[in-house]
Formats: C-alpha cells, structure tokens, sequence
C-alpha cells in the first residue's frame, strides 16, 4: 500500500542524498515526487547541468547544480558527502533514467553508506525496465548487460560469453550502432533468437518491434529511420539451456529416427543452429562411433 505520509517525511529531512530517477524522453514521466524532491533539496548533482536544467519545466526553479560525470565523479565525493554530513539534501540525477544505471553515481552513494548518511530512492522510469515490461519476453529471471564493447572483436567476445544464459539479456545500444550490433547478435546466438527493439522508447518516433534477431537485423539494417535516437534491445535466453532437453540428445534422437534433411531441419527450428551447422551434427550423430 503507498504511504503518502513517508513522502513529506523524506523531502524535508536534512542531511539525506536522494537518488532521483527522471525521464527517458517524455516529461510527463517526471512523478510529482521527483519533481518535489527535485525543488526542495539543497543541491543538484547533475551529469549536464543543460540537460537538467529542462526539468524546471515541470518541478519549478531548482537549486544549484554541482556536475557528476564519470570524470568528475571521484574528485566530488569528498564534498558532496561533507555537505550532507554538515546537514545538506544532496539529489543525484542523470540525464534521463534512474542513475546508476549504466550512468554515474556509484561511488557516491557507496561513500554516503560508508558515512553513515541516509541515502533514499526516488523511482521512476529506466529504459531497461521499460523496454522489458514491453517486450513480450520472459521476464521472471533476466540479465542486465548495458553497453557492449565498441569494437567488434571484443563485442562478439562478449556475446559468446552470454550465449549460454537462459534468462533474457538487455542492452543498452545508440541507435546508430544497431546494425552493427544486431549483425553480430545473429552471428553469435543465431538468426532465429527472438528479440525486442525498444527504440525511442516514450518519445514521439517510438518503435517497439519483436521479430527474429535475423529479420530484425534486416529490417533495422535497411531503415534509416531505425538507426537514430536510443535504444534498448531485449533479447531471449538461450533455448538449449531453457529446454530440458539436451541438445545432444536431441542431435542423437533426430538423426535416429528422420532422414538427415529432415531431422537437420526440426533440429534447427528448435535450436539456435542454421541448417547446415544443424545438418553437421545429424551427420556426425550418424556415423558410427569407435567400437
Ligand atoms: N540510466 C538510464 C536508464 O535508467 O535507462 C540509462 C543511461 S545510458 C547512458 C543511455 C542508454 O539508455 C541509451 O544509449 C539507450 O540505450 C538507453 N535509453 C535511454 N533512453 C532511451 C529511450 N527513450 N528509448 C530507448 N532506449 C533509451
């Protein structure tokens, strides 16, 4: 049940760094209580003083702004936690979303536990969470990835490494780099793995299509529409590791019983395999093994 007294409790308390989650792109996702807190504290740390700045908008005039980047966040925190020690209301907020989320703020709200300073969130939206509440996949166990490596080489090192994971995978990605991303998506869990593109997620030019990784690959690859703005791609496990099937035994069990074209074609409508890696393993199933 919501506590509407615990809001005014929070806001006026002295010396408390508030964790504020704004907008992914639409304003109205400002909560009344963001924009409240947001007014009402002492202080301001921003990642783009611009960016926030927007945000007077809706929540009125703010107070001062101290930036918070990924530069300039170690060399703050010593002060920053100073004035909430000395009494000060400290909200962390970053461009859009829920900080800390693929954005800095880290090493601040870890000094204001080691300090002893009470620390408290203010939810709201998160491309992530957004993007997976729409998607249409299984969403009971998911792993968040954010960013993949810029280059490709250590982008499809990484891709392998979760090739395995039944849970559905999110990730952060600028439009601009989807075709690039996506290719290697289809290269690593293959062509047939459902996903989800969350693209300008809130925002006038929204797009959220589910389709397999190869046909969205197309789909995006030839849109130039679909490589601006931001975006979130939220991907299906593994199914080899959600089927309680091995794939061994499934290799084994097909290749006994259908001719190899056949079997190699069920195999790969149920696995992450192309027909010809499919139709591989039905011919190494069906040579005979050493005596
Ligand atoms: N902390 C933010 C959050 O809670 O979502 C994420 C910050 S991260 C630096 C920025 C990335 O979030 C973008 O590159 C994109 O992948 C994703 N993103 C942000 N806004 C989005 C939107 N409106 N639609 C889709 N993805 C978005």
């Amino acid at each position: 049940m919501p506590e509407p007294s615990a809001n005014e409790r929070t806001v006026s308390q002295a010396g408390t760094l508030f964790v504020v989650a704004t907008p992914i792109g639409n304003l109205d996702d400002l909560s009344p209580r963001a924009a409240r807190v947001l007014g009402e504290v002492d202080l301001l740390a921003v990642e783009d003083t611009r960016i926030t700045r927007r945000l007077s908008e809706r929540a009125g005039p703010l107070p001062r702004m101290v930036v918070l980047n990924e530069h300039s966040e170690q060399a703050r925190v010593g002060e920053l936690v100073a004035g909430l020690l000395a009494g000060g209301s400290l909200a962390l907020v970053s461009d859009a979303g829920t900080p800390l989320i693929s954005d800095p703020g880290f090493r601040l709200v870890q000094a204001a536990h080691e300090a002893g300073i009470a620390v408290s969130p203010v939810p709201g939206p998160c491309a992530a969470i957004a993007a997976l509440s729409a998607a249409g996949l299984p969403s009971d166990r998911f792993h968040f990835e954010g960013f993949l490596p810029p280059r490709q080489a250590a982008r499809r090192r990484r891709l392998q490494a979760l090739a395995g994971l039944s849970e559905t995978l999110l990730f952060y990605a600028p439009a601009r780099d989807l075709p690039a991303v996506l290719d290697d998506m289809v290269a690593v869990f293959g062509g047939q793995r459902l996903a989800t593109l969350g693209r300008e997620l809130t925002k006038r030019h929204e797009t959220l299509w589910q389709l397999p990784l190869a046909e969205l690959a197309a789909r995006v690859g030839t849109d130039a529409n679909q490589q601006l703005g931001e975006a979130v791609l939220v991907v299906a496990g593994s199914p080899e590791a959600r089927s309680p099937i091995a794939l061994d035994a499934l290799v084994k069990a097909l290749a006994a019983e259908l001719p190899p074209s056949r079997a190699a074609k069920v195999l790969a409508g149920l696995s992450h395999l192309d027909r010809r890696e499919a139709f591989a393993l039905i011919e190494s199933a069906r040579k005979p093994g050493p005596a």
